[in-house]
């Protein structure tokens, strides 16, 4: 700070509410599809529209989806629980009210460990998750006259994620947001992505003098929709809060933009000009009632969770910490490994294929795993024909998994012989490139003889080469150094 303010005199306080949107087909409280990119008021019927006597009928898929990701974030779920009313005018919500969950959330009392670029952990509790269903879209800016409306997302499901002020820097925001992308993907309940705003935040942000436990008033920033403008956000109202408590003013309670283009924060609202919600029960919804049994068959449909994941990759294979965050953050990569492993006789080397040399040909390509027409059981059994030295792993590489691709074949032993692949066993056919080689470079022997050993490279490639790279490397040193005696 460049005001004369003596540095970390305050520190940053912050709680987030991030809005999740469920990657359901259908919305929440009706059978309107959920998709996204549809023509404008295509996907509303008669509760997207808010007609009289429209009644809505909760989708199980949503409360079923809202579990697993408390679930995953250490939640108490609250076997009842129930939907309230949020009253207000606007002209993207016909119905003047929006469902969502006030004093009976579905999980509660939660809380996710992050990890910060210093490797140290920091725990950040969650308040509360709740259920709301979100609005439809006013469209301003294409018509001189009018402004319009498309209701295709009223009604979509979301969750709204609430943390405890356990924030205390950009960092610690960013991680935690970051952490709960990679869980919604993971169990399969939002595609997370910030950009088309399935995943967005507000940030509450207020400073304290180090040291101070008590709160200070908080200003909260509106709709963060990427990661790095979380972070702006952040650090910029932090300054400015920091710059006017400094000259000796208070901060008051209000609502705040996010101007992505300048890196300010601007005031909405104060808290005096704020809504009165007038909640109360929405009595055409009946209460939520989680059975034991529905919620511990969802508890062990749970996959494993990705830290847990890299954990054991990692004890069981000694991969780096970087690899297995690889497979735990992609279930396509880690459904492949698995299906390869049964097959192949080294449990290591798939990984390091799938490490190295798979990666790399699809990162070439641009490709995901699920794209690449090498099925598991393919590449299996390519790796292990490498393994038991049948074919050396840069043909495999470069011709044999090529032919997979292109002819399907699943016998891929015959495959590789047939494309005359595999690792010359003939000795006699070797012993004649040797004879072939040595007999071209009659002074390179002479001097080989004399003790200029690095001569032995330019034979084992020579012999390589007429052989089409189909010898084990190992053994043709043995045979030309016996040749050589
Ligand atoms: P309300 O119900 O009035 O919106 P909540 O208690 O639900 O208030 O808090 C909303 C969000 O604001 C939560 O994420 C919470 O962690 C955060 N928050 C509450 N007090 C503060 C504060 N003093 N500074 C920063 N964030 C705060
Ligand atoms: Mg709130």
């Amino acid at each position: 700070m460049s005001l004369g303010i003596p540095e970390n005199r305050y520190e940053l306080v912050s709680g987030l509410e991030i809005h999740v949107q469920l990657n359901t087909n259908t919305k929440i409280f009706s059978a309107d599809s959920a998709s996204f990119g549809a023509l404008p008021n295509q996907n509303i019927s008669t509760v997207s529209l808010a007609l009289p006597g429209a009644l809505p009928k909760l989708n199980k898929e949503v409360v079923a989806k809202a579990i697993r990701i408390g679930l995953a974030l250490n939640c108490t779920i609250n076997q009842v629980n129930h939907f309230d009313r949020k009253n207000y005018f606007y002209a993207d919500l016909p119905k003047g009210y929006q469902i969502t969950q006030d004093n009976q959330p579905i999980c509660i009392n939660g809380y996710l460990e992050v990890e910060l670029s210093n490797g140290s952990k920091k725990k950040i509790g969650i308040n509360r998750i709740h259920l709301e269903e979100d609005a439809g879209k006013s469209i301003h800016d294409q018509d001189d006259h009018y402004s319009l409306v498309d209701l295709n997302r009223a009604g979509v499901p979301l969750i709204e994620i609430v943390t405890e002020p356990d924030i205390r820097s950009a960092e610690e925001a960013s991680a935690l947001l970051s952490e709960i992308r990679k869980l919604v993907r993971h169990l399969n309940v939002s595609d997370g992505n910030m950009e088309e705003g399935s995943l967005r935040c507000d940030a509450n942000i207020s400073i304290r003098e180090n040291g101070t436990t008590a709160f200070g008033t908080r200003c909260e920033v509106k709709n963060l929709n990427s990661m790095r403008n979380v972070r702006r956000a952040m650090e910029f109202e932090f300054g400015r809060q920091v710059e006017v408590v400094s000259n000796g003013g208070t901060i008051i309670q209000s609502t705040l933009n996010f101007d992505a283009d300048k890196g300010t924060t601007s005031p909405m609202r104060t808290k005096e000009e704020a809504n009165d919600y007038r909640y109360f029960s929405d009595p055409d919804l009946q209460p939520i009632h989680i059975s034991d049994e529905w919620l511990s068959e969802i508890k062990s449909a749970m996959p494993a969770l990705p830290n847990e994941i890299s954990r054991q990759l990692i004890a069981e294979f000694g991969i780096s910490k970087a690899d297995a965050t690889l497979f735990a953050e992609d279930l396509d990569l880690l459904n492949y490994f698995h299906q390869a492993l049964p097959i192949v006789n080294i449990k290591k080397t798939l990984i390091n294929w799938l490490i190295g040399p798979i990666r790399a040909v699809l990162s070439e390509r641009g490709i995901a795993i699920a794209d690449y027409k090498v099925q598991p059981d393919q590449l299996a059994m390519a790796i292990n024909l490498v393994e038991d030295k049948k074919l050396t792993q840069q043909i495999a590489i470069q011709q044999l998994l090529p032919a997979i691709e292109e002819t399907g074949e699943t016998n891929v032993a015959v495959l590789a012989q047939q494309l005359n692949l595999l690792i010359t066993e003939n000795s006699n056919e070797l012993d004649g490139f040797i004879d072939e080689v040595l007999n071209k470079y009659p002074q390179q022997v002479e001097a080989y003889k004399k003790g200029k050993k690095g001569v032995l490279g330019l034979f084992v490639g020579d012999v390589m080469k007429l052989a089409k790279g189909k010898a084990d490397a190992k053994k043709l040193n043995e045979l030309i150094l016996e040749k050589l005696k």
